[in-house]
């Protein structure tokens, strides 16, 4: 665990649901959590029938005979973009605003759930004309802009299976991803806006592409207007959408086919493409949509994520639309073209719901209330954060400056791999505290144990598994059930789900993330395996080993540290630090560039050879060193301390 999340633990603050909200709240009371206790497969196909307009209507719930390959509905028959847009508009709801969607550079787009739905009738018609069938993968690879979750939502159309990959992966890291799914397309965009500048995005995907032998076309929509390389395979999506027929009738998908994979980090180099099927994960979107944002048919909602995470997925594009709701989506980050922007958007389409990740927040802090404080925020009636451990002091100042003590925050736990959110407060039934995510939605079943799988304590620490299977949860790592099997299922026995976080309960029993317990990092709610960044760092000549890990950082969570040991005869240099950082976001992303590069003659190890991981923090944080007996060398951790201080202004 983080000492300083451990050092923050307050369970004596606690903020009740507001009187006024709990009124109106959908959820006030413990009901459908007993009901979810007394019958939990009862539960969820009764949930099923009422949210869900299906083709077919299932008449089983969980299939559990072969754990952990469990299957939902699995004789229901639906189509996902029925579900988001032709019964809304079916019902009479087609000029209900679906999205508002803000450039970077200012210009707006408003867009009507009728709309939304005739241009996904196209692209998806664009898509067949392509020759992309049910089945077949598409790599999606674009800026926050529309065509994002129309591509997403076309795919769907036809049962063609998306992978989108966010925006700042580098092209190997994109290629290798192209490959492991064999996609036949690639959907992408002439360029981005980030911070005021284009992401040269086609550029990206032709050196990917290179890659790649299974893409057989590029589209591209146009957004920044820059030149682009040109080739026979290159389609401009507004001539493949003009060419292509207006009607496309949903292709009836069974509920255990597959809906998308997403890529993440694990613990191997290999990132692994979570696998999430149509019936369940719609479900557990639609219904942790409802309870958790408290959705009313009048909100203007705001999640800020990118659709390139999971966040994207399941509460910009499907969740949000499945129930009938007016989303914004912006282009840019929050920091440009100041870090007002978010809150001069909050005033302007008088958000209601608004929903980010701790790093924002940190950054936000440090931008001062002033910036908030210029614009009327007052619409907003309730806040959520995701991705992340939120320190305490940011969730006191997102409570007070943001949601005037009046807006309930939930602080919502959940992974790639869960498809919706697993634990988090119930804006009208729960007292929150500054820091915990409190506790599971309905039917949701989180233990706490310790290594032998036995519960752990009140207080005392664990890792966190989920008992029960749920829904939206994933089906496996695509192409590699083994591996499915081996990294969550294996631990505590083949029915537990291994979260890899740590947590612990309070005496309240409300709950409190630690951290993650493996080798991955979380650097601005982003999880990255430090694996993925010491191969790539032995992947330059220059390098015999590397050792990454992640450091306690005020705004983005936890930063990057890398460790270095060059080949004989290579000279230390600051070109070579520089090269090599920038290595690293060449292969991976900007976003896995390490923020602090040391070398180191030789790594810290224990006497039996173990890379003494925990010493390395320590010296990346500026910490104490501790106990330093068992290593081989002690005096080489002197030579890198003073290294890091130096770096680091110390
Ligand atoms: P991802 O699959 O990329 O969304 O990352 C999931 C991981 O992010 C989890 O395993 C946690 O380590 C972390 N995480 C997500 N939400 C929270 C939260 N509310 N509190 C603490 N950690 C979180």
């Amino acid at each position: 665990m983080s000492d300083a999340i451990e050092a923050h633990m307050d369970e004596t603050r606690r903020v009740a649901p507001p009187a006024e909200f709990a009124k109106h709240a959908r959820i006030h009371d413990r009901s459908l959590h007993d009901e979810a206790e007394a019958d939990f497969t009862g539960f969820w196909m009764k949930r099923a029938l009422e949210e869900i307009t299906w083709t077919k209507e299932p008449t089983v719930s969980l299939n559990d005979a072969n754990p952990p390959f469990y299957k939902w509905f699995e004789d229901g028959e639906l189509n996902l973009t029925y579900n988001c847009l032709d019964r809304h508009v079916e019902a009479g709801g087609g000029d209900k605003v679906a999205y508002t969607w803000i450039g970077e550079p200012g210009d707006e787009r408003v867009i009507t759930y009728r709309e939304l739905l005739a241009d996904v009738e196209r692209a998806a018609n664009a898509l067949k004309d392509l020759g992309v069938g049910k089945g077949d993968r598409v790599a999606i690879y674009l800026g926050m802009v529309p065509e994002l979750p129309i591509s997403m939502l076309a795919c769907a159309r036809i049962g063609a299976i998306h992978s989108v990959v966010f925006g700042g992966f580098a092209a190997s890291a994109l290629a290798d991803r192209i490959q492991d799914a064999s996609c036949k397309l690639v959907i992408t965009g002439d360029g981005a806006w980030r911070r005021g500048q284009i992401i040269p995005l086609k550029d990206i995907v032709d050196e990917a592409v290179a890659m790649c032998p299974t893409i057989e076309n590029v589209l591209v929509v146009r957004r920044t207007e820059q030149d682009v390389a040109w080739t026979d395979n290159d389609i401009w999506w507004h001539d493949a959408l003009a060419a292509a027929a207006p009607n496309c009738p949903p292709e009836p998908m069974n509920a255990e086919d597959v809906l998308f994979m997403l890529y993440t980090s694990g613990t191997t180099a290999k990132p692994k493409g979570i696998v999430h099927t149509s019936g369940g994960y719609l479900l557990g979107a639609i219904l942790s949509h409802q309870w958790v944002f408290d959705i009313r048919p009048d909100d203007v909602y705001w999640c800020t994520a990118d659709c390139g995470w999971v966040t994207g997925h399941t509460y910009v594009v499907y969740g949000p639309l499945a129930n009938h709701t007016t989303g914004i989506i912006y282009e840019g980050t929050p920091a440009h073209p100041t870090w007002e922007r978010h809150w001069e958007i909050v005033h302007k389409h008088k958000v209601t719901i608004y929903y980010t990740a701790p790093t924002a927040i940190r950054a936000l802090i440090k931008a001062g209330p002033e910036a908030v404080e210029k614009y009327d925020v007052s619409s907003l009636r309730l806040l959520g954060t995701v991705g992340e451990p939120i320190n305490p002091e940011a969730w006191i100042w997102y409570h007070e400056h943001v949601g005037g003590e009046r807006c309930p925050i939930v602080d919502t736990w959940w992974q790639t791999e869960t498809g919706s959110i697993v634990l988090s407060p119930l804006p009208g039934l729960s007292t929150t505290k500054p820091g915990s995510a409190i506790g599971p939605l309905p039917g949701m079943k989180p233990v706490i144990v310790d290594e032998q799988g036995a519960e752990v304590a009140t207080g005392d620490g664990g890792y966190l598994t989920l008992q029960r299977p749920w829904p939206s949860m994933l089906r496996t790592i695509w192409g590699d059930d083994q591996r499915f099997v081996d990294t969550y299922w294996n631990r505590f026995g083949n029915t537990v789900y291994f979260t890899g976080d740590g947590a612990r309960t309070d005496h309240d029993g409300d709950i409190w993330l630690l951290g993650r317990v493996d080798d991955v990092i979380n650097v601005a709610g982003h999880r990255i395996s430090t694996t993925e960044i010491e191969s790539s760092l032995v992947g330059h000549p220059a390098v015999a080993e590397a050792a990454a890990i992640g450091a306690e950082d005020p705004i983005k969570g936890e930063m990057i540290a890398a460790f270095v040991i060059l080949r004989d005869g290579i000279d230390q240099s600051e070109e070579l630090r520089a090269d090599l950082a920038g290595h690293v976001a060449t292969d991976i992303g900007k976003f896995a560039k390490p923020s602090l590069l040391l070398f180191a003659p030789d790594l810290p190890k224990t006497r039996s050879g173990k890379i003494m991981r925990r010493l390395l923090k320590n010296i990346a944080e500026g910490k104490e060193l501790g106990d330093a007996t068992t290593l081989r060398d002690p005096a080489i951790i002197q030579t890198i301390k003073a290294d890091a201080d130096r770096q680091m202004g110390r």
